[in-house]
């Protein structure tokens, strides 16, 4: 057992967690996964690192019952509006981006356990075959590209031979750089990419990973009780767009989620979610547009006075074993570190 193992297990066993969840107890987590996939996708595959494991996500949900309260989307709006307070050890749980394997896969787990949740929908890519959102796209492309270096930015970047997991996380940092790129750029990469490469999106695990829901399968997560959010139209960097594509990006997703579901939409998470992917000018835009509430991905607690455009939330990675996942949620940031 290597070092970070012994010490992730002997906070849990010498009460660390515990008491760190103690002394944050008041402060609301935010969680957020992508996809949930079968316990047999690839593990070491940097294209399925978002996701978890119907196992994994399983035992996080037992841990999430056992020593949280889990609130719904409902109780969050209700706290910032109306002042009604969160119970003590407050946890939300939120799916980004729209899978269908948070129907499949996820919702029969959270009903186990009732555990409520909220999905961020991205709409253009809603009842679409075979697209992908543009930085996974890029991803799987990368990975496929047959040169052995490439150009981003004006920096020449070495690559590993295609199709190897070497490849796999060499092109995801290298989707990082280009994604501190202006949109034009990724539009340009996007396009460079699709000109050299063919990408093979059949196998069962893309499949799983990657495939959208259609709005039938939306209504009847709503049905199952799953609150709905807007996670604009084509997942932009949204700090990156101008007046006029910032506007159509958070209105017109609104509208279109707003028309299929017969109610009003007016809660957002940004897409990507760190504090550099949305600004002052997109939380004013998004405010005098109609939303009332907006979820980051800033992989940090909330303050206990909840920020109604900025309720943070930890994204929720496979590599995470129980107690890293333990270690990470109560706050022990020095030993999830050792995580990551
Ligand atoms: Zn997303």
């Amino acid at each position: 057992m290597n070092l970070k193992r012994i010490l992730l297990c002997g906070a849990e066993i010498f009460g660390l967690n515990c008491f760190s969840r103690f002394r944050t107890r008041r402060r609301l987590l935010g969680l957020c996964y992508h996809s949930v996939v079968s316990d047999n996708s690839p593990q070491n595959d940097a294209r399925t690192r978002l996701a978890v494991t119907v196992t994994q996500f399983n035992k996080q949900l037992k841990e999430l019952r056992k020593h949280w309260n889990p609130v719904s989307l409902t109780q969050i709006r209700n706290a910032v509006e109306k002042n009604i307070p969160l119970p003590d050890y407050a946890v939300h749980v939120s799916f980004d981006d729209g899978y269908r394997n948070n129907l499949t896969l996820a919702a029969p787990l959270l009903s186990r356990y009732e555990i409520p949740a909220t999905i961020f929908i991205t709409t253009n890519f809603m009842a679409t075959q075979g697209q992908l959102i543009w930085a996974l796209e890029i991803h799987e492309r990368l990975v496929c590209f047959p040169d052995s270096e490439i150009e981003i930015g004006g920096v020449l970047y070495s690559l590993p031979p295609p199709e190897t997991l070497s490849r796999t996380e060499r092109s995801l940092e290298l989707l990082q750089q280009i994604k501190h790129l202006p949109t034009e750029e990724h539009k340009k990469m996007l396009q460079f990419l699709r000109n050299r490469t063919e990408i093979d999106l059949t196998p069962f695990w893309k499949r799983e990973l990657y495939e959208f829901l259609n709005w039938d399968e939306l209504r009847l997560l709503r049905e199952q009780g799953m609150e709905i959010g807007v996670h604009t139209l084509s997942h932009p960097v949204l700090s990156n767009l101008d007046q006029t594509e910032l506007n159509e990006e958070l209105l017109a997703s609104k509208k279109c989620l707003e028309r299929e579901l017969g109610t009003e939409c007016d809660v957002l998470a940004y897409p990507f979610g760190s504090m550099y992917d949305f600004s002052d000018q997109v939380i004013e835009t998004a405010r005098r547009l109609g939303f009332r509430l907006a979820f980051t991905l800033q992989d940090c607690r909330n303050a206990t006075k909840l920020d109604a455009m900025r309720i943070h939330r930890i994204c929720i990675h496979r590599e995470h074993s129980l107690n890293s996942f333990r270690a990470l949620i109560s706050g022990l940031r020095n030993v999830s570190l050792l995580t990551s």
